[in-house]
């Protein structure tokens, strides 16, 4: 009885998990195709200076209109883009469409905001990658320093020589280089002395953390890593912006303790490429704080 009730768990479970891989493999191959026929597209999340407010850049994060699916957010399909290596050509696509979008762009006073593009691990090791973005470049005329590319931690700790040499390459046309979410890695800092590395993006995990209603000694001791963390990465040379800045009191706090910039809900949304232009047109009219941009929070 039991063993056929098991059984049955099983071939269920089997079932499943059939299902799950056949659904992986179909979306897997619904990538290229998606590509093909223009389904993906970039939303741009501002990256404000706390200083002044004004707007220094935006993040180019991806989104896919499935026909089928509805729209997308990048967590489900990047890793399934990194496994199979798709995110070479979906990743090169996204690279060319912000620095097309980017050149666009315009400010009535004083410099036009950068794009940041996250990059992952694959494109990274890949030989092309410095010649790709020097054509691009080229191709486009976008300034080399309105691109920033996005390396996260683990990349870095992943890769060799090579890609090191690469990144440094870049560094030399111009391009900012930003370290993504750190302090979900190793946070190992030795790397930051020896790559070129413009700025540091610290995860919303570590500010979330912060200032606690009640201040409590956990997050007192979390501001305490944050605001040394910011003292070092001066020390460095480097900006430091704070991912996941949901609160004007979180704002209030990362800009006393000097914080550059920040990124997050309380500072703006992603939106699509015609706000980032229509903000640059009117900054008095502000960034969308509440606009709705379709994506549900984390
Ligand atoms: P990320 O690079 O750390 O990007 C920031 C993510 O945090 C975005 O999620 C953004 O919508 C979200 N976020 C922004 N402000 C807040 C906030 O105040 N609170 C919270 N809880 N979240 C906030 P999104 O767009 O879903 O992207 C998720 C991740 O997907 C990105 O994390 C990045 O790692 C990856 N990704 C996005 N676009 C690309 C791409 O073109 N290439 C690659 N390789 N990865 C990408
Ligand atoms: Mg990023
Ligand atoms: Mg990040
Ligand atoms: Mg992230």
């Amino acid at each position: 009885w039991a063993k056929t009730a098991g059984g049955a768990r099983w071939a269920l479970y089997d079932a499943e998990r059939d299902g799950q891989e056949r659904a992986r493999q179909a979306l897997s191959a619904a990538i290229p195709v998606g590509l093909e026929r223009g389904e993906f597209y970039l939303d741009y999340q501002p990256l404000t200076s706390l200083h002044d407010g004004s707007l220094l850049g935006v993040e180019a994060l991806v989104r896919w209109r499935h026909p089928q699916l509805g729209v997308l957010r990048p967590d489900s399909f990047i890793g399934l883009a990194e496994e199979t290596g798709l995110i070479v050509p979906l990743g090169g696509w996204v690279l060319a469409e912000a620095c097309r979008e980017a050149v666009g762009w315009t400010a009535a006073a004083g410099e036009p905001p950068y794009v940041s593009v996250n990059l992952a691990v694959r494109q990274v090791r890949r030989p092309g990658l410095v010649q790709e973005v020097r054509a691009l470049l080229r191709r486009t005329g976008l300034p080399p320093n309105r691109l920033q590319l996005e390396i996260t931690e683990s990349t870095m700790m992943t890769t060799a020589e090579e890609p090191v040499r690469a990144l440094r390459a870049l560094a030399d046309l111009g391009v900012r280089i930003a370290i993504d979410d750190f302090g979900t890695g190793y946070s190992n800092l030795a790397y930051l002395r020896d790559l070129p590395v413009t700025d540091l993006k610290v995860a919303g995990e570590f500010v979330r953390g912060l200032r606690a209603p009640d201040d409590d000694p956990g997050s007192r001791t979390g501001e305490r890593i944050l605001a040394s963390l910011v003292s070092l990465a001066h020390a460095l040379d480097l900006s430091v912006t704070a991912e996941g800045v949901e609160t004007a009191e979180q704002a209030d706090w990362l800009r006393a303790i000097g914080c550059d910039a920040g990124q997050g809900w309380h500072l703006g949304r992603p939106a699509p490429a015609d706000q980032v232009l229509a903000y640059l047109a009117s900054p008095q009219s502000g960034l969308n704080q509440s606009g709705p941009d379709g994506m549900p929070s984390h």
